[in-house]
């Protein structure tokens, strides 16, 4: 479907909210970077994919294909500590957390990417990007043997964390860094082969024109970003902590190699925080979706969580706000259950149409205004409100019921918080032996009544008798 309204975006580089134009008509090519496997990922790096699930799935509810990849970091720094740490090789070191990760993302509702590539299935096309680069004479070989890219060939270096290069301190030592993580205010000169390193590197290297070494991590991401989607991007995405250097590296490299713009849209979330903090590895302050899973959570309850904030608001994680967001998509839950067995044939209300026209109206442009996730919630609450009181009343028909469920249904490509499939609500056999129970109360056979009771007891849902008669309860 595509929906009249244009979309927005805010544009970390221009900084303003745009109105969102592809290359190709109704095409979107995104890149999202992906995880580092050294490790399991925690709930910081999934609100960043959870926020581009909803880019994804909302770009899709807006009429547009998506090509989209998020790449697997195998091979950097930390990779290859581990593998040499654990005695393994890297690929046996990365395999469990590449598993983990997968499997995370359908904990979490998170819609499969077109490509997921991963590092070290590309290094010729790696070794051949830092060839034309060499060619164009914006990188060079340096006394310690790696090649570096040199940032002073690109006076537009900064456009995109908007910093000026006379302005930016320079590393420590001389200028150039050959750690895939360094000091974030520090512009440098940045590897793209790292030379072999044995004590460092162990059995980890590649042979190639330049000696044996292995890839940069920025290289990395721009030999996948131009192989699969291109040399020019819709949309490149990741959160405010890859803004400078990584991305900031992706362009100078790209642009450097094809001459064209690299990306037109990028967008940053901002992070996960505990107590005030960066929710982060390296300050041992996180919880791993698993962490989570063990305490009885649910991966659309964590998905709730992650999503409810805006993308561009930094977001405390605490379990207090877990609790409200397992309590908030209950009562959606609720709702939808109560929905679905009131549903039926026949006419539909004025009042009832008005309101669900209200609630795609809000919703829509809510999520066109640069993902407004908190805005579109909130149409679904304002709904749930008016057709309760429909509903209590007694004037909501089963037919009206049965749009509420369809509108649902729609906001669900976008939201993915309700199972339709496995938790579909009662299911009609459960509905009429709901419906026995009331006829053999009305013939005052209570003993019948109470056996149908615990049936239904059985099969995980009870009885909630309200004004407007009986409904069943997901225990
Ligand atoms: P990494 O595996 O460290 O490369 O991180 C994967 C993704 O998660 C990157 O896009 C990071 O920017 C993002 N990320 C890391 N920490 C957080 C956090 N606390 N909140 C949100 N996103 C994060
Ligand atoms: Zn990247």
């Amino acid at each position: 479907m595509i929906k009249e309204i244009p979309i927005r975006f805010f544009n970390t580089e221009t900084r303003k909210k745009e109105i969102f134009k592809t290359l190709v008509p109704n095409e979107v090519k995104i890149y999202t970077c992906g995880p580092t496997v050294y490790d399991f990922a925690h709930i910081g790096n999934f609100r960043t994919y959870v926020f581009e699930d909803i880019l994804r799935r909302t770009l899709k509810y807006f009429g547009y294909t998506v090509q989209q990849v998020m790449n697997i970091t195998d091979i950097d720094d930390k990779t290859i500590r581990g593998s040499m740490a654990s005695n393994q090789t890297i690929f046996e070191h990365t395999q469990p957390y590449k598993n983990a990760f997968f499997i995370d993302l359908k904990t979490l509702g998170i819609e499969q990417a077109e490509y997921y590539p991963q590092a070290t299935d590309y290094i010729p096309q790696m070794i051949d990007f830092i060839k034309k680069l060499l060619d164009r004479g914006v990188a060079y070989r340096s006394s310690d043997k790696s090649i570096y890219f040199s940032i002073s060939k690109m006076p537009n270096y900064g456009r995109l964390s908007h910093l000026k290069l006379s302005e930016l301190k320079v590393g420590a030592g001389d200028a150039r860094v050959a750690f895939d993580e360094y000091e974030k205010d520090h512009a440098a000169d940045f590897v793209l082969w790292k030379f072999y390193d044995e004590e460092k590197d162990g059995q980890v290297y590649w042979e190639s024109p330049f000696g044996r070494g292995r890839p940069g991590w920025h290289l990395e991401c721009s030999t996948m970003a131009t192989e699969i989607l291109g040399e020019t991007l819709d949309i490149h995405v990741g959160a405010v902590d890859n803004i400078f250097p990584h991305h900031e590296n992706e362009i100078a490299q790209s642009e450097a190699m094809s001459g064209k713009t690299f990306v037109h849209t990028w967008l940053h979330s901002e992070h996960l925080l505990v107590n005030h903090k960066k929710m982060s590895k390296s300050l041992g302050n996180f919880y791993t979706l698993r962490d989570l899973q063990k305490q009885g959570y649910h991966g659309s309850e964590i998905r709730y969580m992650l999503m409810q904030t805006h993308y561009r608001t930094q977001m405390n994680f605490t379990f207090d706000g877990l609790n409200g967001a397992r309590t908030s998509l209950h009562r959606l839950i609720d709702f939808m259950h109560r929905m679905q067995e009131h549903a039926g044939e026949g006419e539909t209300t004025s009042d009832c149409r008005q309101n669900l026209r209200k609630a795609e109206h809000h919703f829509n442009q809510a999520l066109a205004d640069d993902l407004n996730i908190s805005l579109a919630l909130a149409s679904l609450f304002d709904l749930t409100r008016e057709i309760n009181i429909a509903y209590d009343r007694g004037v909501l028909t089963p037919a009206d019921a049965n749009a509420v469920v369809e509108l649902f249904k729609m906001f669900n490509l976008v939201l993915n918080i309700f199972d339709f499939k496995t938790d579909e609500g009662p299911s009609t056999e459960l509905i009429i032996l709901m419906k026995k129970r009331k006829q053999a109360r009305k013939e005052k056979n209570f003993k019948e009544a109470d056996r149908l009771r615990d049936e239904i007891y059985a099969n995980g849902y009870e009885i909630e008798d309200t004004p407007n008669g009986s409904r069943l309860k997901k225990m």
